[in-house]
């Protein structure tokens, strides 16, 4: 299992509790020992343990094992909102395919309206899952959840950026658009369970400096299979 820190590394640092609980209780390492950690920018250390008290662990990192991801550029999923713990289960299963960001989104037609509170919560959980799932599969880093933000807020802000937009009306498939977004930052944005407003589409057409409407096949996904089908395609074309 990996070890990630939410913090840049940049000398000791103490280990989160369950971390440490894993490091001294469950594998037994003591002090001297060395562990590769990998902070949250992507890069890994080759760390020693350096101090024990209790169940605490204090590391110092000896030198630095990699730069992190590559300047390929990130994936990036918007995806609506879904019912449930679906989104949950998008976030675990995005980050095993290899999403650089996940963006939820509040759109027209989702049937989930979150207030802040619960979009603090949520975003809590979804963090916690991505930095699990990460950990899981062996990644070199972890994918950020960013916070809740609506479809034209998301457009806005990524509004430079390549943009494909899965939309059930459209025919061109999205093999045709991967070419163009084999390298660099790409935002992928899925509707929710009630699909796109058309009034949505149109904003993405008229504000973003590229956009493409695509076609995921002949048959309507169920939103969380849409998110997870494209992200599988595209990172297929980008050689994962
Ligand atoms: N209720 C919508 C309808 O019947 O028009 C379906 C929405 S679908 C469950 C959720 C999202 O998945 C869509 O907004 C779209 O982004 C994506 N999606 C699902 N199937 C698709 C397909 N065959 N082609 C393109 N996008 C698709």
């Amino acid at each position: 299992r990996k070890i990630f820190t939410d913090f840049p590394i940049c000398g000791t640092f103490e280990l989160s509790a369950d971390d440490a609980h894993h490091v001294v209780v469950v594998l037994r390492h003591t002090v001297g020992d060395t562990l590769n950690v990998t902070d949250c920018t992507g890069a890994t250390y080759e760390c020693f343990i350096t101090r024990m008290e209790g169940h605490s662990a204090y590391l110092t990192p000896a030198r630095k094992l990699s730069d992190g991801p590559s300047a390929n550029g990130k994936v990036i999923l918007a995806a609506g909102l879904l019912k449930g713990d679906k989104f949950d289960w998008v976030v675990q299963k995005a980050t095993e395919l290899g999403v650089g960001r996940i963006v939820p989104v509040q759109m027209e037609h989702c049937v989930v309206k979150l207030d802040d509170k619960r979009r603090q919560a949520r975003l809590g959980r979804w963090q916690r899952l991505a930095l699990e799932a990460a950990k899981q599969c062996g990644r070199d880093d972890v994918p950020e959840v960013a916070p809740v933000m609506s479809f034209t807020e998301l457009v806005d802000a990524y509004a430079d950026t390549r943009f494909i937009i899965p939309y059930e009306q459209e025919t061109a498939p999205l093999s045709e658009a991967c070419h163009d977004v084999r390298t660099g930052d790409a935002v992928i944005a899925i509707g929710p369970e009630g699909g796109y407003a058309e009034k949505e589409i149109a904003y993405a057409t008229q504000h973003l400096a590229w956009c493409r409407t695509v076609s995921l096949g002949p048959r309507i996904l169920r939103a969380e299979t849409a998110s997870l089908a494209a992200l599988s395609i595209i990172m297929y074309e980008r050689g994962f």
